[in-house]
């Protein structure tokens, strides 16, 4: 990680910083922070001879060497102060909610457009809605892209940020040009590369937040961060943490409960933890003890499936998606145990 003297480097000087870190097999990645841009050197930055040389550019103020994996989701990164801000919300200043159905039925719109009110008025700050579903039954309803048209509306009528899931490179591209602040990676392709790479790329420049869920399979915490850096090393660290449950299902709920892993990601990493309750224990009644504690594990906020009338939904909604008044209660529960550990700490 180079960091300038000046708030950045000027093109000729990125210019020489570039031939330098070529010539030992790595490549230069601005990452532009609110004020500093700093830039990461990605590939194998022990060559001795490189780090000399970068040291003694007068515009060098120092190189930082992280020995990690993820060097800049690492909790001793230079992008440990980088803010993640939507909705309203600094993310670790002040608990973010995002909340809405599973999935979007474009036959029944109206359903999205109370929900997307009432998680309004219920505290959430960010809209949650599924364009496009991963099903593990190929007949299932798979989503439709309708559906972005009706997710973006409730985004105007509501004025809330929204997230969706994307799955490939084609849905990438309409939910950007839709304008879509937050994508979700869901569980499915947490362990994606490629498609890592694509949201990466895509996402680098600007603004987006990708909401990365853990995935089922995922075994170490390592794995977890190291999917986060793929996104992050194009450019655009905003990348938040969702543990949403893995396998296997403890019996009776629909996953393996893991917001006891937020403390040990903020041991490793800076990235905020956003916590899933829904699709961890997989059932509406379970929901708000999961979400709740997930705050007291000190989770940065939660993301929970929501709907106006739960039984009329589709997708995981009948099951799992709490009604307004129960996420209201939860949300208002969540913000005390959120202030209680601020408090505390
Ligand atoms: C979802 O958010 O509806 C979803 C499918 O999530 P996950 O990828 O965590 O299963
Ligand atoms: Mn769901």
């Amino acid at each position: 990680m180079i960091l300038p003297k000046a708030n950045h480097l000027t093109p000729e000087q990125v210019r020489e910083i570039t031939e330098i870190v070529e010539s030992s097999g790595c490549r230069i990645q601005p990452i532009v922070g609110a004020v500093r841009t700093i830039y990461a050197i990605v590939g194998d930055e022990r060559d001795e001879l490189m780090i000399s040389r970068l040291e003694g550019l007068p515009y060098v103020e120092r190189i930082d060497r992280i020995q990690s994996p993820f060097k800049l989701m690492d909790v001793r990164s230079d992008l440990s102060t980088h803010q993640i801000v939507i909705g309203g919300v600094i993310l670790g200043k002040a608990p973010l909610f995002i909340a809405g159905q599973c999935t979007i039925d474009p036959k029944n719109p109206d359903y999205f457009y109370e929900t997307a009110q009432a998680v309004k008025e219920a505290g959430a700050q960010v809209l949650r809605g599924g364009v496009w579903k991963p099903r593990t039954n190929p007949y299932a309803f798979q989503g439709d892209d309708k559906s972005l048209e009706i997710l973006m509306e409730a985004s105007r009528r509501t004025g809330l940020p929204v997230d969706t899931e994307v799955m490939d490179e084609n849905q990438l591209k309409l939910a950007l040009d839709a304008g879509v602040p937050m994508l979700q990676v869901g569980a499915r392709n947490a362990l994606n590369y490629s498609l890592l790479r694509q949201i990466g790329a895509a996402v680098a420049g600007r603004k987006t937040i990708v909401l990365l869920k853990r995935s089922m399979h995922m075994g170490t915490l390592h794995e977890f961060i190291s999917a986060a850096e793929y996104i992050a090393n194009f450019g655009n660290p905003n990348v938040i943490l969702c543990p949403r449950g893995t396998a296997p299902a403890l019996d009776g709920y629909r996953n393996h409960p893991d917001e006891s892993i937020v403390p040990l990601l903020k041991d490793r990493t800076w990235a905020p933890v956003v916590v899933d309750p829904s699709h961890s224990v997989g059932k509406a009644s379970y929901v708000p003890a999961c979400a709740l504690a997930a705050m007291a594990y000190g989770a940065d906020g939660l993301c929970v499936e929501a709907h106006v009338q739960p039984s009329r939904g589709i997708g995981d909604d009948p099951k799992q998606a709490v009604t307004p008044d129960v996420l209201a209660e939860t949300i208002r529960m969540a913000r005390e145990i959120w202030a209680l550990r601020r408090r505390a700490n």
